[in-house]
C-alpha cells in the first residue's frame, strides 16, 4: 500500500479546488493498489467550472492563434520532460505495458507539437467575386467553451488529441477523465497548468458519467462535445447534443480485421497480428479483433500464430520484459470472460488461452490469457466488439470473400491488408468500409498528422479528430463579403446586366 494517498481535487477556474462531492479512488489494474482519490463533483461544482471555461472564452478567442500555438508548444516541452513520470502512471493506472505507457504520453507530445503550427494556419479562402470591387473569403472562428469526454484506454493520448485542437481552436475546455484513470487527467492537467495557460481556459471535472457527464454535454454554455468511449454512451450523448443542435465528434470503436492474403509475408504479418490483437491487451478502439485468412495459408498461419501467441508473457505492465499486462478494470475482465464464455457456446474453437490467471503475481488483477478462437463468420465472435485481448480468426475464399467478411460488422474504424500484389493492395482501399486502412500493417498504430475516425455506428463520418481536420469539432466557418465599390451591388441581379452589357 502507499504510506500516503494523495487526495485530488476539481481544478477549474485556474486552480485546484477542493469538492463537496464524495470521493472514489483510483487503483492500479495489475496489483490492486490505491493510486490516488479523486471527487465525485458536484452539479454545482459542474455549472461553476463550466461558468469559468465561459468567463474565459472571449480573452482565449481574442488570443492570436500563434500566441495560442506559443502556449501548446510550451505544454508539450513539460510534457516531454515529465513522460516518463506520466508513461509510469497510464501503465500503473490503466495497465498497458510500459513501452505503451511511454506512447500514450508521446501521442499528446505530437499532437500538441502539430497543434502549436496549427496556429500559425488555420487557413481560410479567398473566393472570387461575382460583382466587381468585392471580396469574399472565409474565416474559421471558434464555437465556445467545449466539452471533452474521454475513455481510460488512451488516458493521456486522447485528452492531449481532443484539448489540443480545441485550444489551438481558441475553445476552452472543461475536461472530463474516465473515472478508471482520474489520475492520468490529473498529471496531463498539471502539465497544462505547468505551461501557463490563463485561467479559466483549463478546467478538469471528475466524477460520474451521468452527473458530471450529462451534465457538461446537457448545459447552455457548452458549445461542441468530444467524446470516445463505448457506442451506448456515444448514442445517448449524441441524442443529448442534439436537442442544442451543437457539435458532436464521437469515436465509438471498432470491429477491426486484418485480411491475410495467400502471398502475404507470413512474418510480417504475425508480427502486425500479435502487435494489434493483444498491444494494450486488446482495449484500443482500433485494435485486431479479426484476423480472416485465405484458405490456401489457413492452417499455417494459425498454426504459426497459436505457437507465438501462447508465448507472450503476461505480468506486471511495468516490468520492460511483459508482453502484456491486466484488463483495466474489474467491469472489463467479467465482460471478457463473458465473450470467452459466448465463443465456446456458440461451437467456437478455442485454440490457445482463454482463462483468467489466477494466484501469485496474477492474485490481485485482472489478467487474461492472450486469447485466439476459430469462429464462424456471423457469431457474436465475429460481429460484436469485445475490447480485450481475444482474436477471431476466420477462413475466407478468396478476396471478394474476405471483403464482404470484414464488411460484415456494424462497425467501420481500421481495417488492414496483408498482400504484396498491388491489384488487391489498391482494391482493399477502395473497397474496406472504414475510416482508416493499413497496408502491410495491423490495424493499430495512427499518427497524428493524419485524420482519425470511422463510418457505421464507429460514429459520425462528418468529424475526424487529428491531422488538418482536428480543427472541424471546435470551429464553424463564417464566410464574409467586403464590398469597397462604393455603390450598393446585388449579387444575382446585377450579374444579369453586366452580362448583357
Ligand atoms: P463509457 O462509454 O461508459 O465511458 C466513456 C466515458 O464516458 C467515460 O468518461 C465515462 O465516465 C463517460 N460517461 C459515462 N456515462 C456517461 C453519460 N451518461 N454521459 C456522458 N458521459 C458519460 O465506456 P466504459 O468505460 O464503461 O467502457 C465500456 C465499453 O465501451 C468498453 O468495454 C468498450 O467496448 C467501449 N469503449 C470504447 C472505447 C473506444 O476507444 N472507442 C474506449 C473505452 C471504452 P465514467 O468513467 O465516469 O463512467
Amino acid at each position: 500500500m502507499n504510506a500516503v494517498v494523495r487526495e485530488y481535487g476539481l481544478f477549474f477556474n485556474g486552480k485546484w479546488r477542493k469538492s463537496e462531492g464524495k470521493r472514489f479512488e483510483t487503483r492500479n489494474p495489475a496489483t490492486g493498489e490505491v493510486l490516488a482519490t479523486f471527487p465525485l463533483a458536484t452539479p454545482t461544482e459542474v455549472a461553476a467550472a463550466i461558468k469559468s471555461a465561459k468567463g474565459a472564452f472571449e480573452a482565449w478567442r481574442k488570443t492570436p492563434a500563434p500566441r495560442r500555438g506559443d502556449l501548446l508548444l510550451e505544454a508539450a516541452t513539460v510534457m516531454k520532460r515529465r513522460k516518463e513520470e506520466l508513461g509510469r502512471v497510464v501503465t500503473s493506472e490503466m495497465g498497458k505495458v510500459i513501452a505503451e505507457g511511454r506512447g500514450d504520453v508521446q501521442e499528446a507530445i505530437d499532437f500538441y507539437t502539430y497543434a502549436a503550427g496549427e496556429g500559425r494556419r488555420m487557413f481560410g479562402e479567398t473566393v472570387p467575386s461575382e460583382l466587381p470591387n468585392k471580396m469574399c473569403m472565409t474565416v474559421r472562428l471558434p464555437v465556445g467553451p467545449v466539452g471533452l469526454i474521454t475513455p481510460w484506454n488512451f488516458p493521456v493520448a486522447i485528452p492531449g488529441w481532443k484539448s489540443g485542437a480545441a485550444l489551438i481552436a481558441g475553445c476552452p475546455i472543461v475536461f472530463k477523465p474516465s473515472s478508471l484513470t482520474p489520475l492520468c487527467g490529473a498529471k496531463f492537467v498539471e502539465c497544462l497548468d505547468e505551461a501557463g495557460f490563463p485561467p479559466g481556459v483549463v478546467n478538469m471535472l471528475t466524477g460520474s458519467g451521468p452527473v458530471v457527464g450529462d451534465g457538461i454535454v446537457a448545459h447552455p454554455d457548452i458549445r461542441a462535445v468530444s467524446f470516445t468511449g463505448g457506442v451506448d454512451t456515444g448514442k445517448h450523448v449524441y441524442e443529448s447534443a442534439a436537442k442544442k443542435m451543437i457539435k458532436v465528434g464521437l469515436e465509438l470503436g471498432g470491429k477491426n480485421a486484418i485480411i491475410a492474403m495467400d502471398d502475404a509475408n507470413l512474418d510480417l504479418l504475425l508480427d502486425g497480428v500479435l502487435f494489434g490483437a493483444f498491444g494494450t491487451a486488446g482495449q484500443r478502439c482500433t485494435a485486431t479483433s479479426r484476423l480472416i485468412v485465405h484458405e490456401k495459408i489457413y492452417d499455417r498461419v494459425v498454426g504459426d500464430l497459436v505457437e507465438r501467441a501462447s508465448r507472450l508473457k503476461v505480468g506486471n505492465p511495468i516490468d520492460e520484459k511483459t508482453d502484456m499486462g491486466p484488463v483495466a478494470s474489474d467491469d472489463q475482465e467479467k465482460k471478457v470472460l463473458e465473450y470467452i464464455a459466448i465463443g465456446k457456446k456458440e461451437g467456437g474453437t478455442l485454440l490457445t488461452g482463454g482463462r483468467k490467471l489466477t494466484g501469485g503475481p496474477f492474485a490481485k488483477g485482472f489478467f487474461i490469457q492472450p486469447t485466439i478462437f476459430a469462429v464462424d463468420r456471423n457469431s457474436r465472435l465475429a460481429q460484436e466488439e469485445i475490447f480485450g485481448p481475444v482474436l477471431s480468426v476466420i477462413k475466407a475464399k478468396d478476396y471478394e470473400d474476405a471483403v464482404a467478411i470484414a464488411n460484415s460488422v456494424k462497425y467501420g474504424l481500421s481495417s488492414s491488408i496483408y498482400t504484396n500484389d498491388l491489384r488487391w493492395a489498391f482494391r482493399a482501399m477502395q473497397d474496406l468500409e472504414a475510416g482508416i486502412t493499413y497496408v502491410n500493417a495491423p490495424t493499430i498504430g495512427a499518427e497524428v498528422q493524419l485524420p482519425f475516425g470511422g463510418t457505421k455506428e464507429t460514429g459520425p463520418t462528418d468529424t475526424r479528430e487529428a491531422g488538418t481536420t482536428a480543427l472541424e469539432e471546435f470551429t464553424y466557418w463564417k464566410t464574409v463579403y467586403v464590398d469597397y465599390s462604393g455603390r450598393l451591388q446585388k449579387a444575382q441581379i446585377d450579374t444579369a446586366r453586366l452580362a448583357g452589357g
